[in-house]
């Protein structure tokens, strides 16, 4: 079997899998197509090339356009992944389209033969190493900050690599006659078809990491998230809790504790109906996530209760944080079905004698039930005698 055609063969495995993949994965299809577009190209320009190859001819110049091409999309395929979108790329096109253009100029302006071969070879290799090394270095900032350094390298190393390997190829495509670059051509088939048989696999491993990456952080996101109110689920808020408490037992930092239950939520549901609900539960949240320290952790505990950790804070400044944030949901939810909405708080200091962080839950729940007994919206503690009803 002709050695191009198994390159071919091989594109047109990861054109078809890319092509699977957006019809499956449609939030990153931009990207998906234009992987799977790249396999397309790389697939006819290998087996155009092969058939020119069989006549003894020279491949001819659309096919190394096609395969320009390909690179520029597969890259470009990265920024799209990036931004969620296909948008005008003008690095791109400044990489892509001088290459592109020199190609077909060469193939009007010079006389078929080893001359014209060598300047379009020398076009298709500044092309690409061009697209390979600058369209990466023009990623690697985004890239680094959507995916982490480990996972950017894990893409741009390739296309480093393989732009560098191209740069390198430059002096003695310049600088042989034609008699040995005919030789050469001939004598580097089979190593040329296992340099882009492994460099092929390599890039579209590494853009397979690159998607399953964001898919698990997805995932991750998923897992960790209520999606009524937007803010930590059980398991993630008791997850933060847990560390919290073991932070607290191990260098002795302060630590607090507090439940939030919504006043009379049950009317909201009765009067406006559960969507009507679930809209106030998402405005509950997201105020008192606005509210918080970026350090500490609010998550929904049951229902219409939160609980929030509120790292280092003492006794006044913990009363002084419920009470705003007590303050502030009024304020936030006046325009919301059923509101002003308030809420009765519940807040516990971690002490000497707590056994687990369980026990600090227990007391700050305690607290909050002592809250709605005494009429509701306020803030309720054991361990700060001083807080007083609203
Ligand atoms: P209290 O002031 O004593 O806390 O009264 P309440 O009405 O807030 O408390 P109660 O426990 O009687 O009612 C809580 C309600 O919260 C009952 C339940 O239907 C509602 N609820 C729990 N989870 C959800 C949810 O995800 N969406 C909506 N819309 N309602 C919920
Ligand atoms: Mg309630
Ligand atoms: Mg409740």
């Amino acid at each position: 079997m002709p050695y191009e055609l198994l390159c071919s063969l091989q594109f047109a495995l990861y054109g078809g899998c890319w092509a699977l993949a957006a019809w499956l994965i449609p939030e990153e299809r931009p990207a998906l197509l234009h992987w799977a577009a790249n396999g397309l190209l790389q697939t006819l320009a290998g087996l155009v090339a092969m058939q020119a190859l069989a006549q003894n001819q020279l491949p001819p110049v659309p096919c190394l356009m096609a395969a320009l091409l390909g690179a520029g999309l597969s890259v470009r395929g990265i920024d799209c992944f990036l931004h969620g979108q296909a948008r005008f790329d003008r690095t791109g096109l400044l990489l892509g389209l001088p290459a592109l253009a020199t190609l077909a100029a060469l193939d009007i302006a010079l006389p078929a033969g080893p001359e014209r071969m060598r300047w379009q070879g020398l076009a298709y290799t500044v092309g690409m190493a061009s697209l390979l090394l600058l369209y990466g270095w023009h990623c690697w900032p985004a890239l680094r900050r959507h995916q982490g350094r480990v996972v950017a390298i894990v893409v741009l190393a390739p296309q480093w690599v393989t732009g560098l390997a191209a740069v390198l190829s430059l002096w003695p495509r310049l600088t042989m006659d034609a008699e040995h670059m005919a030789l050469m051509r001939e004598g580097s088939r089979l190593p040329g078809a296992i340099a882009s048989l492994v460099t092929a696999g390599v890039f579209n491993l590494s853009y397979l990491v690159l998607l399953m990456a964001r898919l698990l952080g997805r995932l991750r996101e998923h897992a960790r998230t209520d999606h009524v109110t937007g803010v930590l689920n059980r398991r993630a808020i008791e997850d933060a809790l847990q560390a919290a408490w073991e932070r607290h037992r191990r260098k002795g930092t302060a630590l607090a504790v507090v439940v939030l239950d919504v006043d009379h939520f049950k009317q909201i549901n009765d009067r406006f109906g559960h969507t009507a609900g679930d809209a106030v539960l998402a405005g509950v949240g997201a105020c008192l996530q606005q509210q918080i320290r970026p350090y500490d952790h609010l998550g929904r505990w049951g229902g219409e209760e939160f609980l929030l950790v509120l790292h280092d804070q003492l006794g006044d400044s913990a009363v002084r944080t419920c009470e705003r944030l007590r303050t502030a949901l009024s304020q936030a939810t006046a325009a919301l079905p059923g509101g002003p909405v308030t809420a009765s708080l519940g807040l516990a200091l971690a002490q000497a004698g707590d056994e687990s962080a369980m026990a600090l839950v227990q007391r700050a729940d305690a607290a909050m039930y002592r809250a709605k007994g005494a009429g509701r919206n306020r803030v309720c503690s054991d361990d700060v005698p001083a807080v007083l009803a609203a």
